[in-house]
């Protein structure tokens, strides 16, 4: 079956979402868009909060190991991608950041209209106090108790209801992603959604493409399961930091472009927990108000609260038998911080593709990420035990769950060290994956140009976090978003021209 478009859109999360949103004047004067979603269109109906049951909201069950196995990805698949799991936490690329980046065009006074835009639209707030939740009260005491830095985090949220479980979807709708703010208002304007629409190869101005059924309790797309031929004058590909360049890849575009896949990041992160005395409801408010930006230059991460279902804390906590049993007991009492470590983009990390053509995550953890985790547990330790608890757990320390006064504070260094780093044991998790198709201007280091065109092409473009040329330091989404708006500007005033 053929079908026939202006433009067609691969991916519907932080950038393709945001992308579709920004041609809705398009799509109003008459230009026939689509986006082609692989997941299905899951709404706030569909989420119940049940923590094994929303699984299949991620790719691999919310675990994708990258090709070692030490690091587990979380990546959504649905309409919305990413964002409807995400935790809203928002963050402008820093300035430092963008310069580094060093892409021709792209710079810090480009960026931030766009920012102060995009939060306008997707409603970025400072979270009130009823928000704030104990783990994250005690967080920020712990912090100042200590003299370390310790700021609000600015959420994209609106009339939350606190339920908590933010990572397994939105049961009210609060949680301002795609899902909720701009693909509806695509919809609205007449952009066709195709969910169950997996995009197996991009041809000359086409697409190859399968539809598969309807899940129970998702919503219909307008196309019958199937195969189709897809041609459109335009292509945008925004299917996320693994996907989209696996999908050139699957295309043959890998000779041409000798970066692509390349110089992949993913901010590797260790969840780390404290025991409290007592019962704390971090189920109540929000999970992530507070973060601490005092390590990041000089040991390259970030510490941010959080708040995890008891089957991922058992991974987390990197414990087995008796010990995590015991522990699990105090779930009530746990205090959760995120580590964030910004990586180096390295040109031997890289998406591949495995024996049948799927997205591989080759990624080896350097010498520096691990020192600087370890480092991080070290100071994760003493807030928790600054903020009240008793009983830290550190899956690096000589003995990873350990007591007040039991290791003196000028040991922690010594005690939690990269020596007790075992691959495939610790368990390091992600959920930022960048790079992949980083922009730049030279075919032989970067894949498309500083407006998301592939290198080579006039009609191909990517959006998505796969564009970043390096980490972002902080969490990502709100930059792929701005990093979207670009792209759409391009096509926006291209537009009389395409053919
Ligand atoms: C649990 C969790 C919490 C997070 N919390 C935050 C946070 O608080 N703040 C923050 O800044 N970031 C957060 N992130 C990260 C953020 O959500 C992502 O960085 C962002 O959504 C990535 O945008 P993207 O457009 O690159 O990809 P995605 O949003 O992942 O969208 C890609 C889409 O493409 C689809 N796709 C893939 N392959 C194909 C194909 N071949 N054909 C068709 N469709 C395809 C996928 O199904 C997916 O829907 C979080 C992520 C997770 C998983």
């Amino acid at each position: 079956m053929n079908k026939d478009y202006d433009l067609v859109i691969v991916g519907s999360g932080a950038g393709g979402g945001t992308l579709a949103s920004r041609l809705i004047p398009l799509a109003q004067a008459g230009a026939k868009i689509a986006i082609l979603e692989s997941g299905p269109h899951y709404t706030r109906d569909y989420f119940t909060q049940r923590e094994l049951e929303m699984m299949e909201l991620l790719w691999r069950g919310g675990a994708w190991p990258t090709k070692d196995g030490a690091i587990t990805m979380a990546a959504g698949r649905g309409v919305g991608g990413s964002t409807m799991l995400y935790t809203g936490v928002t963050f402008r690329l820093p300035d430092d950041v963008c310069g580094e980046w060093g892409v021709p065009g792209l710079t810090a006074e480009d960026l931030r209209p766009r920012f102060e835009r995009i939060e306008e639209e997707i409603h970025v707030i400072e979270p009130g106090p009823e928000m704030v939740n104990d783990n994250n009260r005690l967080f920020k005491e712990g912090c100042e108790k200590l003299g370390y830095q310790v700021e609000t985090i600015r959420l994209n949220v609106k009339g939350c209801q606190q339920n908590g479980f933010c990572n397994i979807g939105c049961i009210s709708g609060g949680k301002q992603g795609t899902l909720e703010v701009q693909i509806p208002a695509s919809v609205q304007a007449g952009i066709d959604l195709i969910p169950n629409c997996h995009v197996a190869r991009v041809g000359e101005r086409s697409l190859e493409v399968t539809v598969g059924k309807t899940p129970p309790g998702t919503h219909d797309g307008p196309w019958t399961p199937g195969d189709y031929a897809v041609r459109a004058k335009r292509i945008v590909l925004s299917a996320g930091a693994p996907g989209t360049p696996a999908l050139l890849l699957r295309s043959g575009y890998g000779e041409r472009l000798p970066a692509l896949g390349k110089y992949f990041t993913l901010h590797p992160a260790l969840t780390v927990y404290g025991v409290y005395p007592e019962d704390i409801k971090n189920y109540r408010g929000y999970p992530k108000t507070y973060y601490s930006p005092q390590f990041s230059e000089q040991d390259h991460y970030y510490l941010e609260t959080a708040f995890y279902y008891p089957f991922v804390s058992t991974k987390h906590l990197g414990l087995w038998g008796r010990e995590l049993k015991e522990l699990m007991k105090c779930y009530n009492r746990f205090m959760t911080q995120i580590i964030l470590n910004h990586d180096e983009a390295l040109e031997s990390n890289y998406i591949g593709l495995d024996a049948k053509g799927n997205p591989e995550i080759n990624y080896t953890i350097s010498a520096e990420s691990v020192e600087s985790l370890c480092r991080a547990q070290a100071q994760s330790a003493r807030i928790f035990f600054a903020a009240g608890c008793d009983t830290v757990i550190m899956p690096c320390a000589d003995r990873p769950v350990f007591k007040r006064g039991e290791v003196a504070d000028a040991d922690l260094e010594r005690f939690i060290s990269s020596k007790n780093y075992l691959a495939n044991k610790t368990p390091v998790a992600a959920a930022h994956p960048q790079g992949g198709c980083r922009m730049g201007t030279d075919p032989a280091t970067s894949v498309t140009d500083g407006r998301g065109k592939v290198h080579g092409t006039d009609w191909l473009y990517v959006s998505d976090a796969s564009l970043f040329p390096k980490s972002s330091h902080v969490n990502p989404y709100l930059t792929i978003m701005a990093l979207a708006d670009r792209v759409a500007e391009e096509l926006v005033g291209t537009s009389s021209s395409w053919a």
